[in-house]
């Protein structure tokens, strides 16, 4: 029987930990001074956890490191019992999704459909399983409407779903969303946070965020805060009294 680790108010079993980060530290030149300094966490199948904190902090630094975009200088990262390293990040990269703030990033084809089905293509998987993940991805975000349309033309919210998309169709088991309501009308948003929220049915989900609306249907927030991890919070309400108390 394996051992059970508390995150704040529930109990998880080690066999629920996906993703081990330890003592990891990180610059990005000699010159410069830690970006990352000595960063410990984990985080929990199927769970919710919003990453907070001043720009600069390293919350995107950090992400980077969940599928080997970036690689430990010092300490590791261990994504579902895989130690992410340079050999096997091509493996890592179908089990970890992310979804970068900017879409412009993201998006290379003129057609939704032909964007969306890159990722599958690149997969080598067979046509039929490539429509079935583009179709069911289109659904998951609502924007099956679009699928004919020109990227190019599209607003930048419509952007940001295609690209969520895009990473859905690799089906991956863990998705990190750098600032996913940025941009997206007040309209729109709520239906998006509720999508975000419905991933964790199947998924993991890590979500940098300022935005109070996510934080307040996570399952934890951390805080981040040059560099390290100085608060971990079960609710949006303790996560609020301590930054108050300016910890
Ligand atoms: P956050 O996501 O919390 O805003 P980042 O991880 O983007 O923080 O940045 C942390 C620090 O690292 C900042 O000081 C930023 O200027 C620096 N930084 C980020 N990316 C690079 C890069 N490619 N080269 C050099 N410095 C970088």
């Amino acid at each position: 029987m394996s051992t059970l680790v508390n995150n704040q108010n529930k109990e998880f079993s080690t066999n629920d930990i996906i993703l081990e980060v330890q003592d990891l530290s990180f610059s990005y030149s000699r010159k410069q001074t830690l970006v990352l300094e000595n960063v410990s966490v984990k985080f929990f199948r199927n769970n919710l956890t919003v990453i907070a904190g001043p720009n600069g902090s390293g919350k995107t630094t950090l992400m980077k490191h969940f599928n080997g975009l970036l690689l430990p200088q010092q300490g590791e990262v261990v994504v579902f019992n895989k130690q992410v390293t340079k050999k096997n990040r091509g493996e890592i990269q179908k089990l970890v999704g992310l979804v970068f703030e900017n879409p412009e990033e993201q998006i290379f084809f003129p057609k939704v459909y032909e964007d969306v089905a890159f990722g599958p293509k690149n997969m080598r998987l067979s046509w039929e399983e490539i429509q079935d993940r583009v179709e069911n991805a289109l659904e998951e975000v609502q924007i099956t409407h679009l699928k004919d349309k020109v990227t190019f033309n599209l607003s930048f919210g419509e952007k940001k779903k295609v690209a969520f998309a895009g990473i859905l169709a690799m089906r991956p088991k863990l998705i990190i969303f750098d600032e996913p309501t940025i941009g997206i009308d007040p309209w729109t948003k709520p239906r998006m946070i509720e999508t975000i929220r419905s991933f964790t049915r199947k998924r993991t989900v890590v979500v940098i965020t300022h935005d109070v609306d996510v934080m307040k249907i996570a399952d934890r927030i951390l805080l981040m805060k040059q560099g390290k991890i100085k608060g971990d919070f079960s609710t949006y309400e303790d996560f609020q009294q301590q930054e108050l108390l300016n910890i």
